[in-house]
C-alpha cells in the first residue's frame, strides 16, 4: 500500500523517459513506469523533479540587517564592520525573528538542506547559536539544517572566541568553520580549526581566499592541514575569488592540488560581485571563482547564496535556480551542459560537499521531493523557473501557484 503516487515524472538524470515515484512512510518506495496503485496521486504531466535544493553556505544568523547597517562603499571591510558592531545587539528573539525569516523563503524555493555559517564570539556570545538551534528543531518538518559556528573576526586575535566555539562543539554544532583572512595569524587559525574538528570529530568549512591578490593563497596551507589530519573530503572552502584573477594553466595545477587533498569548494556568486573589484572605477573584474572549470575537472564544487539583505549582500531572494543563473550568466557559459552543470552545483554536487548519504530520487531514499515547473534542468537554470510543490519525508512541506494567463 502506497501513501502517495506521482505520476508521470521527469527525472534528472533519466533524460526523456517519464517514471511513477510512489511513497509510503515518509520514504520512496518504488520509481518505475506505470506503478499500479490506488493510492492518492498527483499528475505531474513530465515535470522535472529532484530531491530539493542543496544550499551549502548561507549566515541566517546576519540575513536582514539592512535597517540598522550602511552599506555606502560596498566594501568587505565595510560589511564586516558594520555587522561587527550591529550584532552586539543582536538577541535571541531577534535573530530567531530574521533568521525564519530568510529559511521560509528558501523553503518557499525548493530547498531541503541548507548548511548555515552562524558567528561565534565574545561580542554575541552564543546568542544566534542558540537561535539557530532552535529554528533548527522548529523547521525540521521542512529542511535539514547543519550549523557551523566560526570567527568572522578572528580567532588567534580574539580571546575567548576558541572556548565559546568549543562550547558551541559540545551543545551541537554541526561543523566548524573558519575565517583566516581576518585573523594576525592566518595559518594558526588554520592549526587550531582542524584541532577542534578533530576533538569533536566534524567536519570544516572556511571562508577563504576572498580577495583578488593571487600572489599567495592560504588554500596551500588549508590542503596541507587536510592530508595532515586524514580528513579528505571533510573540508569545504568558500569564495576563493583569488582564482578569479590566475589563468588556466595555474587553475588547473590548484584544482588538481585541491581534489588530491579532498578539499571542497563553493562559490558565492552575488557577494562575490557585490564585494570584489571595488578598487576599479571601470572594467571592473568580477571577482567569481571559475568554479565550473574546476567541476569539470571533477572536483566537488557547489553554488551558493551566502548573505541575504545585509552589507555582504543587499539582495536576496534565496532561489538557487536564480543563484545558479547569475553564475552561468556571469561565467558566459553557452554550452548546454555547462548550463546544466550549474544546477548540479545546487543540487547532487552539493550534496556531495555537504556529505549528505541519502540524496536521490531512489528507492529506499528519504521521499524528500521538489516539483519544478519544467522537464529539465537546463531550462530550469536558462529559464529561471520556480519549484510547483515540495514533500519532505513525504508530507506536503511547500506550494507554489503556477502563473496563471487570463485571457479576455
Ligand atoms: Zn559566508
Amino acid at each position: 500500500m502506497l501513501d502517495l503516487v506521482l505520476r508521470s515524472a521527469s527525472l534528472a538524470d533519466k533524460s526523456g523517459a517519464l517514471l511513477d515515484i510512489g511513497i509510503r512512510n515518509g520514504r520512496i518506495a518504488a520509481v518505475e513506469s506505470n506503478i499500479a496503485a490506488d493510492a492518492p496521486q498527483a499528475l505531474l504531466n513530465g515535470r522535472l523533479v529532484i530531491p530539493g535544493f542543496v544550499e551549502t553556505h548561507i549566515h541566517l544568523d546576519k540575513s536582514c540587517i539592512l535597517d540598522r547597517c550602511r552599506s555606502e562603499q560596498g566594501t568587505l571591510e565595510e560589511a564586516i564592520a558594520e555587522v561587527a558592531a550591529a550584532k552586539r545587539a543582536f538577541t535571541e528573539d531577534d535573530v530567531y525573528a530574521r533568521a525564519s525569516r530568510t529559511l521560509e523563503k528558501a523553503i518557499g524555493q525548493g530547498t531541503m538542506y541548507m548548511r548555515t555559517h552562524v558567528e561565534v564570539d565574545p561580542r554575541v556570545g552564543l546568542r544566534s547559536f542558540n537561535a539557530i538551534q532552535r529554528l533548527k528543531e522548529d523547521y525540521r518538518w521542512a529542511i535539514d539544517l547543519q550549523i557551523c559556528v566560526f570567527p568572522q573576526e578572528g580567532l588567534t586575535n580574539d580571546p575567548g572566541t576558541e572556548e565559546l566555539l568549543i562550547e558551541a562543539c559540545e551543545n551541537g554544532a554541526d561543523l566548524i568553520g573558519g575565517c583566516p583572512y581576518t585573523d594576525t595569524d592566518p595559518n594558526q587559525q588554520i592549526q587550531r580549526i582542524f584541532a577542534i574538528a578533530r576533538r569533536f570529530d566534524i567536519d570544516i568549512d572556511f571562508h577563504l581566499d576572498f580577495d583578488l591578490d593571487p600572489s599567495w593563497m592560504h588554500l596551500d596551507e588549508v590542503c596541507r592541514q587536510t592530508e595532515k589530519n586524514g580528513w579528505a573530503d571533510r573540508v569545504a572552502i568558500g569564495h576563493v575569488t583569488k582564482l578569479s584573477a590566475i589563468g588556466s594553466e595555474r587553475l588547473d595545477i590548484v584544482g588538481r592540488r585541491l581534489k588530491d587533498a579532498g578539499v571542497a569548494v563553493t562559490v558565492l556568486p552575488a557577494t562575490d560581485l557585490f564585494l570584489m573589484g571595488r578598487g576599479h572605477e571601470h572594467s571592473i573584474p568580477r571577482g567569481v571563482a571559475p568554479v565550473h572549470w574546476l567541476a569539470r575537472n571533477g572536483l566537488t564544487c557547489s553554488l551558493a547564496t551566502n548573505n541575504v539583505l545585509n552589507p555582504f549582500t543587499p539582495f536576496g531572494d534565496c532561489s538557487l535556480v536564480r543563484m545558479a543563473n547569475l553564475y552561468a550568466n556571469v561565467a558566459g557559459l553557452g554550452r548546454a551542459s555547462d548550463i546544466a552543470g550549474c544546477f548540479d552545483m545546487v543540487t547532487t554536487l552539493a550534496a556531495r560537499l555537504m556529505n549528505r548519504k541519502e540524496y536521490g530520487i531512489a528507492p529506499g531514499a528519504p521521499a524528500d521531493i521538489v516539483v519544478i515547473d519544467g522537464t529539465n534542468p537546463l531550462s530550469a537554470v536558462a529559464e529561471l523557473l520556480p519549484p510547483l510543490f515540495g514533500l519532505k519525508r513525504g508530507r506536503r512541506s511547500f506550494t507554489r501557484e503556477a502563473t496563471v494567463l487570463h485571457r479576455p
